[in-house]
This record gives structure tokens, sequence and C-alpha cells, in this order.
């Protein structure tokens, strides 16, 4: 079944005669043109809800961290009613514009339809729900009626942040929001790239919170500007919510070469020069063979921003098999299968190749990397994948991105300054109700998690906040979508 709104957008254009091949000039906008729907559209939209079975037991509240009512909404946009579907969109989830954009939709892979058809498109009815309750005013700011007294401090400015702030704005508790960063987002606004996610959708958000008393200070590192000691005695209770960005690094030699980077030293200076900043001697590339060693999300993100720099080829790396492209039997419905994803980046442009290895960078006299050797990879009876002797090869780099994922969060000031336990992990350690070890001290999001999805931390970020309201107040009228533990037995 067709994506009723995703309309894909790639600009082309023909150059002069005299340059004989076609140049695709893509620009930082979203890939998928999400435009003001007119009749058409509207009965495609309602076709496409009305495909929703409204099962007894519907699986996609399981699929959905959020606990999204999704047969609700479905029946709404079949009817029309979009000021119903967005107040029950808004019912579990704070932020739809943004999981309707780039939310895996593990909702999908648990829709009933799926078992013999293909299923709802469920995460297109969100993003058309909430674009169309944007484009007729009506989102509006949510102002408590009543304000409790007390004050709360949540630390990282990411959905989990964003979300749990929200959540206690609209409590009555005052609640500032501290960002390192010059800018409110957090991967929202310098990790994920404009062409899947404007950051005008930020911004607009950021506008409403505000409306209803949410305080903003950016350029704070809390650790560093205030000790998590002092901000916990300043404040009636603390909202960690710092993310998880340690990469993993790959400490083989030639790593120390110039023009070997993590993936988000590139990324941050793509958003940052596509957002109109100032960066200086941006890493570039412009005319490069650029290599990406790790074929997941923030490599599918390094793969457009190098498109659109015009490089002159990217390869993507990936140390395991080739998924497939269909539901394996061992992954029945309705879990999340691990399938072969072809992002809009990898319809652009780019090679993909799959059992490679990366087993040394190689340089010039000038100290700058030019070529990567790798080897196919196999797979030991324990499990571990190693590079199979005899089968190296080297291949050009002049730009090595690594985006191996990343280890957890940033904790030595936490843990120095408030003797916050962490995992076995490094994440910080919670209870069931999101609560550190340190008293009025809650986590939410990656830092308590380890690098994950935007709708977990949106769950998450919702679930600390309802904890922090009884902690507070005694009791909670706040929604909780889900306990730590649960959380933890998930992906
Ligand atoms: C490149 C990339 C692409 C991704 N694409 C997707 C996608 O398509 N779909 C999806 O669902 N997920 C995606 N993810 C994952 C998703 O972005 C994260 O899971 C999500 O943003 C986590 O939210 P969070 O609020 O926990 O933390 P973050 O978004 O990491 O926000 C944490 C914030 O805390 C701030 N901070 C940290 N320490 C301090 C401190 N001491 N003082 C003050 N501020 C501090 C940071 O500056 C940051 O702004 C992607 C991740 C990356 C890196
Ligand atoms: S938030 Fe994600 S999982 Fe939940 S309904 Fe939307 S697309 Fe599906």
């Amino acid at each position: 079944m067709a994506d009723p709104r995703g309309f894909l957008k790639v600009r082309e254009r023909e150059l002069p005669a005299d340059r004989a091949v076609p140049v695709r000039l893509m620009d930082w906008r979203e890939v998928h043109e999400y435009r003001a729907m007119n009749p058409e559209d509207q009965q495609m939209l309602k076709r496409q809800a009305g495909r929703c079975m409204d099962c007894g037991i519907p699986f996609c509240h399981q699929g959905c961290p959020l606990g999204n009512l999704i047969p609700e909404w479905n029946d709404l946009v079949r009817r029309g009613q979009y000021r119903e579907a967005s107040e029950r969109l808004h019912a579990t989830n704070n932020f739809p514009e943004f999981t309707g954009r780039i939310c895996p939709a593990p909702c999908e892979s648990a829709c009933v339809l799926g078992i013999n058809q293909p299923p709802v498109t469920i995460k297109s009815v969100e993003v058309s729900i909430i674009d169309e309750a944007f484009a007729r005013g009506l989102v509006e700011p949510v102002v408590p009626q009543r304000l409790t007294g007390h004050t709360v401090a949540v630390v990282g400015s990411g959905p989990a942040g964003l979300a749990a702030a929200q959540q206690l704005t609209r409590a009555g508790h005052t609640v500032v929001v501290l960002e390192r960063d010059d800018a409110i987002g957090g991967l929202l606004r310098y990790g994920v790239p404009d062409f899947k996610l404007e950051k005008r959708h930020i911004d607009r958000r950021i506008e409403q919170m505000r409306a209803e008393g949410t305080r903003f200070r950016t350029g704070v590192e809390v650790g560093v500007d205030i000790t998590w000691a002092e901000l916990r005695t300043r404040y009636d209770a603390v909202v960690v919510a710092t993310g998880a960005t340690e990469p993993r690094d790959l400490p083989i030699p030639g790593r120390d070469l110039e023009g070997v980077h993590f993936a988000m030293e590139y990324l941050v200076q793509g958003n940052r020069l596509a957002a109109g900043g100032a960066v200086e001697d941006p890493i570039s590339a412009k005319d490069k063979h650029v290599v990406i060693i790790g074929g997941g999300d923030t490599g599918s993100d390094c793969l457009g921003t190098a498109l659109r720099q015009r490089a002159a080829s990217v390869t993507t790396l990936a140390i395991g098999k080739k998924p497939p492209t269909e539901r394996p039997e061992n992954q029945p419905w309705p879990t999340t299968p691990t399938l072969f994803e072809v992002s809009s980046s990898h319809e652009e442009g780019g090679e993909r190749t799959f059992l490679a290895s990366t087993v040394e960078f190689r340089g010039d006299e000038n100290g700058h990397v030019t070529h990567l050797v790798l080897a196919t990879t196999e797979y030991l009876p324990d499990g571990r994948r190693v590079p199979t002797p005899g089968t190296e090869r080297i291949i050009p780099a002049d730009l090595v991105l690594i985006s191996m994922g990343f280890t957890g969060p940033e904790t030595a000031a936490l843990t120095e300054q408030t003797g916050a336990d962490l995992t076995g992990r490094g994440a910080v350690a919670r209870d069931d109700s999101y609560a550190t070890s340190v008293p009025g001290v809650f986590v939410a999001g990656d830092a308590g998690r380890g690098q994950s999805l935007i709708v977990w931390a949106i769950a998450e970020g919702r679930a600390a906040a309802a904890s922090v309201d009884a902690f507070l107040q005694g009791a909670t009228e706040l929604p909780a979508p889900i306990p730590a533990s649960a959380v933890a037995l998930r992906p």
C-alpha cells in the first residue's frame, strides 16, 4: 500500500548540454514533502485509515512504546474529525510531528493486518493528523490552571527532557530546561539532519512550551557551570535527560590519521551549516571518497549529508550479514523484525557493503587518510565477528566517518558530584519509577537506557514526569506509559 503522504522529493536538474551527465541537486529540506492535503489526499488518507480493523486486541498498542491509541485516531481520521483525532493523539504523545516523521514505526510490525497483507501505514496517518492540526490552528498552549510552588530542573533538551518538561509544566510545577548546547532539541537539533526533520518543527513546539510556562536556558553545562549537587539543592527535583553520546571507537592502525572522524563530529557541523551557522574549518565531503563505517541510522544520515556536499563516492561498510527483506520465520508477527532497510539517503546514492571488517587505515606522507583496508567478516562459533585472513582488499578513502553506535552517557560529573549509581553498562541506574539512587533525582531517555529511539525518549520522559509529580505532591494524575523495568525488557 502506497504511503499516502510521503511524497518523495528529490530535486533534479539537467546540466547544460556541454555536460552529458544529469546531476542531482539535493537541498537540505525534508525529503518527504508533507504538503497541505487536497481533497484527493484526504480521500486517500481516509481509505488508508479505514483499513484499520479496530481489532479486539490492538497489538499496535503494544508495538508503540507510547501506547498510542491508534485504532481510535484511525477511526476519527476515517470520519474526517481532525480535532478529535489530534486530541487522542496528544493524549499519549507530546510530539507526534517528530515520531510521525522519523520513528521506525514498531507499531506497524505489530499491526494485525500485517499477518497476511501490508499493515496500515500508521506513521503516515500520525503525521497527517498532527500536520493538519497545526495547519488548522488546533494545537494551542495548555496552560496550567494553578501553580504548585514546586520547582524542577530538567537537564538536557532532547525528546526525553522536552516531554518531561511539558508534562511537569502542565501539572503546575515551575520547570526550567538546562541545555549545554546553543539551541534546544538534543539530537533532534544537531544529530538528525534537516532532510529527515526540519528544525522548524522543534521551534514550533518550543514556542508552545514557552507559552505554557516552561523556561529554557541554553549554554549551561550542569557539572561544569553549576554542580549537580548545587542544582539538586536549588530545585525540588531534578530530571537527568542528558542522552548517551559517548561514541564507540575503532582502535585499529591508522586511527589517528587526519580525515578519520566520529560521525557525530561531522553531523553536528553539517546541521549547523544547514541552519546557516558558521563553522570554522568544517569537515567537508566535497569531491572526496567517503567511507562510512556502520550501517545504522547515523551512518545513513552521514550518507545523505555527504551526498548533499557532493562527495565523489560514498561507501557504507556494515560488519554483519545483509538482513533479509522479508520477515524471517524466527522473528514472527507481532515482533519487530530486523530487516534490510532502505532509507531515503540509500535511495539517493552510495554503495553498501556487508560482511566488511575494517582492519587498517592508511595515509599519505602528510598524515592524511587515503585508503582503508577491509576484509570479509567471519562468524566464529561463539558468535564473535572477525576479519577472515587472506581476504584483505584496499579501497580509497579521503574521509572516514566512524558510525559504530554509542557506548553510553557521559556520567563522570554526575557520579562524582552526587554519588549516583550506574548500571553495569554505564547508564544512570534507576528503579521502576525512573528514580536514581540520589533522592529527588530522576533519569529519562538515552541517559538511562542507552542510545535508543525518539519514541522511547518521549515515553520515558512522560513516565519520569509522573514519578516526579508523585514525589513532589504525594500523588499524580499524569499518565505514565511504561515502568522502567518493562522498558528494560524491550529493544
Ligand atoms: C545521527 C542520529 C540519527 C538518529 N536518527 C533517529 C531516527 O531517525 N529515529 C529515531 O527514533 N531515533 C533516532 N536517533 C536516536 C534519537 O535521536 C535518540 O534516541 C534521542 O534523541 C534520545 O533522546 P534524549 O532526550 O534521551 O537525549 P538527546 O537527544 O541526546 O538529548 C540530550 C541533551 O542533553 C544535553 N546535555 C548532555 N549533558 C548535559 C549537561 N551536563 N548539561 C546540560 N545539557 C546536557 C545534550 O547537549 C543534548 O542536547 C538518532 C540518533 C543519532 C545520533
Ligand atoms: S510513535 Fe512510532 S510506534 Fe508509536 S504510533 Fe507513531 S510511528 Fe508507531
